[in-house]
């Protein structure tokens, strides 16, 4: 037994000195050690030796099967470096390969404009409220000035939940919402961008688009100072050499009321496709706010006075980068995405 234990070791260790990659290193530790291995069966064959040689025989076993588990990890250590040296000797990585760049997505068109129309008003002064997108109708027509039965409803039909309450048409009940908390102080420069809801839908209309109202109340506030806020932003937005007029107009709640439009930005006013051979694109409506709506949100309109403007901001995008399609703006097409 004693021959036959040390005639396995010395053959296992030339086996193992002998193995040339940690395959064959794995393929001699199953093939002594293993469940059915060499080593494990003389083992189990130690109940036939007599009682005497046992401890000896057993301990004897114990010492070559520790020093063959040491021996096969030695090896296969030193097989795996020599691998990796291998490896490292011969492989070459070229880092002026392009590399494979993960997606980045970008901004949607109108929440960047959105973004450049709140910062030049918080550059003036302005700061920004939201309002709910679900409205009472008071708010939405009733306390801006349209009765019930009043045919400028008409311009703005909408969707309505019950009779009192409706998806909000404009930005404007803000306006009503802000004066209930602010009056009777003053001054209030506010703007307030958010969705609105009508019952259109063409190339140039969505039945849901966004808009940015903007309104101001103080003790000498002026048509022109209107002018001036509005002159001041759309330079920003569109350049200085955009020139600017108002058209009388008409909203209940303002009076007087204007539409405002720009100089073209595609054509710089000598008249071209886009503005109808006009010269002139309109960008938004504004108006001195109506002594109504003041005095029905607690301020003296003899004592107060105030500017109020509402604007598109698609449209404002869709001059901004000349496109003349709103739905593009929802469609989320990648190909229309991709280009802002
Ligand atoms: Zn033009």
């Amino acid at each position: 037994m004693r021959e036959k234990l040390l005639q396995i070791a010395e053959e296992a260790e030339k086996a193992v000195e002998g193995a040339e990659t940690v395959e064959a290193v794995e393929e001699l530790r199953i093939k002594y050690l293993g469940k059915k291995g060499i080593l494990t069966q003389v083992l189990r064959g130690m109940g036939a030796l007599p009682p005497a040689e046992r401890p000896l025989v057993g301990k004897l076993a114990n010492e070559i099967k520790l020093r063959l588990e040491n021996e096969l990890v030695v090896r296969a250590t030193k097989l795996k470096e020599r691998e990796k040296a291998q490896k490292l000797a011969t492989e070459r990585i070229d880092v002026t390969l392009p590399g494979t760049c993960p997606f980045l997505g970008s901004l949607h068109p109108l929440t960047t404009v959105r973004a450049e129309i709140e910062d030049i008003f918080l550059g003036l002064g302005f700061q920004i409220v939201e309002g709910p997108e679900i409205e009472l109708d008071y708010y939405n027509f009733e306390a801006l000035n349209f009765p019930k039965d009043h045919p400028a409803r008409d311009m703005q039909d909408t969707f309505f939940i019950s009779d009192e309450v409706l998806l909000r048409t404009h930005t404007s009940p803000v306006q009503v919402r802000t004066f209930e908390k602010t009056a009777p102080n003053v001054p209030v420069k506010i703007i307030a961008p958010g969705k609105v809801y009508r019952e259109d839908d063409d190339a140039t209309h969505s039945p849901m688009f966004n808009q940015v109202e903007g309104f101001a109340v103080d003790t000498h506030i002026a048509f022109g100072d209107l002018k001036g806020v509005l002159d001041s932003f759309v330079r920003q937005m569109y350049g200085d050499q955009t020139r600017m007029r108002f058209r009388p107009s008409f909203f209940p709640f303002t009076e007087p009321s204007a539409e405002v439009d720009i100089s073209c930005v595609i054509c710089g006013g000598r008249g071209c496709r886009v503005c109808s051979h006009t010269g002139w694109l309109e960008i938004l409506g504004a108006g001195m706010i109506h002594p109504r709506v003041l005095e029905v949100s607690g301020y003296d309109s003899e004592k107060f006075s105030g500017f109020a403007f509402g604007m598109g901001i698609e449209r404002i995008a869709m001059l901004k980068y000349g496109v003349d399609n709103i739905r593009l703006f929802f469609d989320n097409d990648l190909r229309f995405l991709n280009q802002f």
